[in-house]
């Protein structure tokens, strides 16, 4: 058994990937949220001595607002951070955004679109609430409503359950626990409620403000802020928030409230649980998180909890402590992933058996998706850096620290490919990433991004991996470094020279059964002495007939107009199902994934013009085959000269595969146009695109939408990736069992 210090969850702050999981811009807050923060901002000052005097340091909470470009590993902090003096109250209004407010709204979501935010029995009587909530004391909602049925049948009226014979009321309500106290409470209650108005009515109350109901509730035998909350939510619904044994649970482990910041409570202290989080809970969630909670923690979030049900689980501290603790004591093949982007490559690893211990990328969006969907690897592995052609800035020593001592089996990446690309002769578009730097006088061999692949050849020089596999675009075998040789030749002779035997093979996601012709170039390097991975296995081309089309990719999710969808929505539920076709591609690569919650389903907008001509345009059809069929006979398409835009647009075939999944789908989705017979006229959503790429549905893409469309087309497909780690898989497997090449 580790000892209690070890297993002392690291809180897992949402912050770490941004103020909004979907976008790094700061969110928008309503009057009553910005109304919230000040009074939390208020209350948290005015204990702030009480609470760990970290909240007074502002350099150690300007580590966490200003984090630092460079990851640092272990406990250093940032001395441009430290410098930094900043003004508290700022912070800790950031601070209640990014990490209560945010996080808090999208579990709210997530658990509304999952639960619904159930009835759980309350009434909407105030005194049949009242009897109720007294009824659910240790006992289950469902015995609560039967009991309170039980009464209502045996009493012709309220006065009469005040008057029974204690042991006549209490054989009513026999089996639900703690019997004696409830009829006590039940009575004493009602009586007081007689003896105040001279009868037991809901009428009495209807004049009196939330405040003075709140007051008079809890002067009830039995009735404590907690009661007094929960009635006024059910019956006025209030904003409010019950802190019942459940939601404590949940929260707790979730870990939003931060024990630095003196925000979490013991199971027994319901009484100052209740009184912070009815502040603390931003308003206008209240009732519906707690309603979610509460089903959440009797269905799943239990004292024994089911996390791999929970579609929470990758939000949450206690699930991510837990799945880093297992990653780390895990005996697999060790892979680090350099330009790992969202995540793709190493999902696929990862599902072939090998482990992660690094993953390095420049993106803060992808950083943030990686960490989000990578919930066993811990933040410090995952290494938001800046990799520069000038290879000796890799963090070679924090990559050694990360391997603590252990031989790197798989060493992975793409370095960026806008320079090797086919598109635009090589001339990467203007802007293009935000890159303002390229234009029509493009230079490739000044594009620093040509030369990435040095440092992996670094790496590889340093930590001698057993395998190194390299991806990139075609291009990478026809551009050239002054016309002497290819970049693809340069790198595998620079791997020869390190002492790998170099194969290259250019594979297409069709024959790995991805809907989508997608060519990719991969550099596959073996150190000598170690098997030769049977790349012969990739050969195999398969027959049309045979080949995922976009019917089977697609079909289940739900339609979409133009800036149509939501970020969190739930998935179909069966309804119009296709086992046949589910079994080509959702079901053979688990797409679907382990939720009922799709991500980001999310369609862009699309102008009229686009809008009406993308309605014009046939299955499989190009702008340039639109106009020969119909000639420029539309008003809109005046905007577009064939001789200019002969591709520009173009519709994807139902029955066929997509066009390469790219990375400019950020910018326009013209030639991506969906291609539902029945008609969806629109550009794919960030959805379809991740399914076209073979990403499951439970992987969360964040960063604005035009982000997430990078991430995508930047991505190697995670069931191409999977194929290649268990080739690789299968050589260090023989070698293992003494059947290798020598
Ligand atoms: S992941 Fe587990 S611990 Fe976390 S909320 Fe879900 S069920 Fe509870």
């Amino acid at each position: 058994m580790p000892k209690a210090k070890d297993t002392e969850p690291q809180r897992y702050h949402p912050i770490s990937h941004g103020p909004e999981i979907f976008s790094r811009r700061p969110p928008v807050l309503t009057s009553a949220e910005m109304q919230w923060r000040e009074e939390v901002v208020a209350f948290l000052q005015k204990r702030q001595s009480d609470i760990s005097p970290e909240l007074s340091a502002p350099s150690s909470l300007a580590v966490i607002k200003e984090r630092p470009a460079t990851y640092k590993v272990g406990n250093e902090t940032s001395s441009e951070a430290a410098d930094s003096q900043p003004i508290k109250t700022e912070i800790l209004r950031e601070r209640l955004t990014e990490e209560i407010l945010v996080p808090l709204r999208i579990i709210n979501e997530i658990l509304h679109v999952q639960f619904g935010s159930p009835n759980l029995g309350n009434q909407k009587d105030l005194i049949d609430e009242l009897v109720y909530i007294l009824l659910t004391r240790r006992s289950k909602n469902k015995d609560a409503e039967k009991h309170l049925i039980a009464i209502k049948s045996k009493y012709p009226a309220w006065i009469d359950v005040a008057c029974a014979p204690p042991e006549e009321l209490k054989a009513v309500i026999m089996g639900g626990g703690l019997e004696t106290h409830k009829v006590k409470f039940i009575q004493d209650s009602l009586q007081f409620i007689q003896k105040q108005f001279g009868r037991i009515d809901e009428a009495n109350f209807v004049d009196m403000s939330d405040w003075q109901l709140d007051q008079f509730l809890k002067q009830l035998p039995g009735v404590g802020k907690k009661t007094a909350a929960c009635i006024l939510m059910n019956v006025r619904g209030t904003d409010t928030f019950v802190a019942d044994t459940h939601s404590i649970r949940v929260l707790d482990r979730l870990g939003i409230f931060r024990k630095e910041l003196g925000l979490t409570w013991r199971q027994e202290e319901h009484k100052k649980a209740q009184e912070e989080l009815s502040l603390l809970v931003p308003p206008h969630i209240r009732g519906n998180l707690h309603r979610n909670l509460v089903a959440l923690g009797q269905e799943i979030c239990k004292s024994i909890p089911e996390c791999e049900r929970c579609e929470l689980k990758k939000f949450c501290t206690y699930y991510r402590t837990k799945a880093q603790a297992a990653h780390a004591e895990e005996k697999k093949s060790l892979a680090i992933d350099m330009f790992c982007g969202a995540g793709g490559f190493s999902l696929g690893l990862s599902r072939a058996g090998f482990k992660i211990v690094a993953a390095i990328d420049n993106n803060p969006d992808a950083i943030r998706t990686y960490r989000l969907n990578h919930p066993e690897i811990p933040d410090e592995a995952i290494i938001e850096d800046e990799i520069q052609s000038d290879a000796r800035r890799v963090k070679l020593k924090q990559l050694r620290n990360l391997l603590k001592g252990q031989e790197l089996d798989l060493l992975v990446g793409g370095p960026p490919c806008q320079g090797y690309s086919m598109m635009g002769n090589r001339v990467p578009h203007k802007y293009e990433n935000g890159d303002k730097s390229f234009g029509s006088d493009y230079k490739f061999t000044e594009d620093k991004r040509n030369h990435l692949f040095k440092a992996m050849l670094r790496v590889a020089r340093e930590l001698k991996p057993r395998y190194v596999v390299i991806e990139n675009v075609p291009g990478l075998g026809s551009a050239s470094i002054k016309k002497e040789k290819t970049y693809a030749n340069h790198i595998a002779e620079s791997l020869e020279r390190l002492g790998y035997q170099v194969k290259v093979c250019l594979l297409e996601a069709v024959n790995f059964y991805i809907p989508q012709n997608r060519h990719r170039f991969f550099i596959f390097g073996t150190r000598q002495g170690e098997p030769i991975p049977n790349l012969e296995k990739f050969k195999q081309d398969i027959q049309e007939g045979q080949m995922t089309t976009l019917k089977h990719a697609l079909y289940d999710l739900p339609r979409l107009s133009v800036s149509d969808g939501r970020w969190v929505a739930a998935h179909s539920n069966g309804i119009g199902r296709n086992i046949e076709w589910d079994q080509q591609y959702l079901e053979r690569f688990q797409i679907r994934g382990n939720t009922h919650i799709l991500f980001n389903h999310v369609s862009r907008f699309n102008n009229e013009d686009d809008v009406r001509l993308y309605s014009e345009l046939k299955e499989g059809e190009t702008y340039q085959e639109l106009v020969s069929r119909i000639g420029m006979t539309k008003q809109f398409f005046k905007n577009y000269e064939v001789k200019n835009f002969h591709d520009k647009y173009y519709r994807l075939q139902w029955e066929g595969q997509s066009k390469t999944i790219v990375s400019h789908l950020h910018k326009d989705g013209n030639s991506f146009v969906h291609p539902d017979p029945n008609r969806q006229i629109r550009s794919l959503s960030v959805r379809e695109a991740a399914r076209i790429q073979s990403f499951p549905d439970d992987y969360i893409f964040c960063g604005s939408r035009g982000a997430q469309f990078i991430q995508i087309g930047n991505a190697v497909p995670p069931v191409m990736a999977q194929a290649i780690g268990e080739v690789l898989m299968e050589a260090i497997r023989a070698q293992e069992n003494g059947i290798g090449d020598e």
